[in-house]
């Protein structure tokens, strides 16, 4: 009997990898909603209606119809890449600059309304593990497993600085830490979907925990 798993959470808690472990041994759809908030403020960028962290509203929601969204399986990396209008964007909506006005851009009511009606129609078949920020309260409210997680801000900084060096990029840990913060502020201030705990998630701190012992925590819940 394949279920619909949630997981919330602040930025850079370990929610994908987590998600994307869950998928493989329950066999089992990922869907990376932060993903898709990305590549839509990859597309504000490169039209011109991001200016120095000021969202040009109108604009891009003129422009809502024309964002083409799509994952992709690459079964080399075994998970699913973001396609933006036709174009593989995997790598480009991972960086700093993207991280930066990502959260102004998932403000936009709108914007939420096209990605959520989108995310619910790829998990109506259940057997799906969707992690974001609203996903236990508003995508899927009836969701037979909600986890959120959480763990320090500096934990996490430290996560998401290491994933970026890895990949190449010049940053300062000071930077990703304002960033991981300022994102859970905005993340949890706004006004449309705030990211809160679902009444029924499981809450789920992982500052001290490894990998191995994460998965096996959260995959037990699956089995009940
Ligand atoms: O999960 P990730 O850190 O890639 O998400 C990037 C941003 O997208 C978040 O900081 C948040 O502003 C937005 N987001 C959201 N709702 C979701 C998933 C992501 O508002 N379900």
């Amino acid at each position: 009997n394949k279920i619909t798993i949630a997981i919330d959470g602040f930025s850079s808690t370990g929610k994908s990898t987590l998600a994307k472990q869950l998928a493989k041994k329950l066999e089992y759809v990922y869907v990376d909603t932060g993903a898709m908030y990305r590549a839509v403020t990859l597309y504000a960028m490169q039209n011109g209606f991001v200016n120095e962290g000021h969202v040009d509203t109108k604009g891009l929601l003129n422009d809502l119809d024309k964002i083409q969204l799509k994952f992709v399986f690459n079964s080399d990396m075994g998970f699913a890449e973001m396609f933006l209008n036709g174009k593989n964007v995997e790598r480009e909506i991972r960086t700093l600059d993207v991280s930066k006005n990502v959260s102004q851009v998932a403000e936009i009511k709108e914007v939420r309304s096209k990605l959520v009606s989108l995310q619910q129609d790829m998990g109506k078949d259940k057997g799906v593990v969707m992690d974001g920020r609203d996903i236990g309260t508003v995508v899927f409210p009836n969701a037979e497993l909600k986890i959120f997680m959480t763990a320090s801000p500096e934990k996490r900084a430290v996560r998401r600085y290491k994933e970026l060096l890895d990949r190449g990029e010049v940053v300062k840990y000071e930077d990703i830490l304002e960033n991981v913060q300022k994102r859970d502020y905005i993340d949890s201030h706004r006004e449309n979907s705030p990211l809160t705990k679902a009444k029924n998630a499981i809450e789920f701190d992982n500052s001290d925990m490894g990998l191995e012992q994460q998965f096996e925590r959260i995959y037990e819940h699956t089995l009940r």
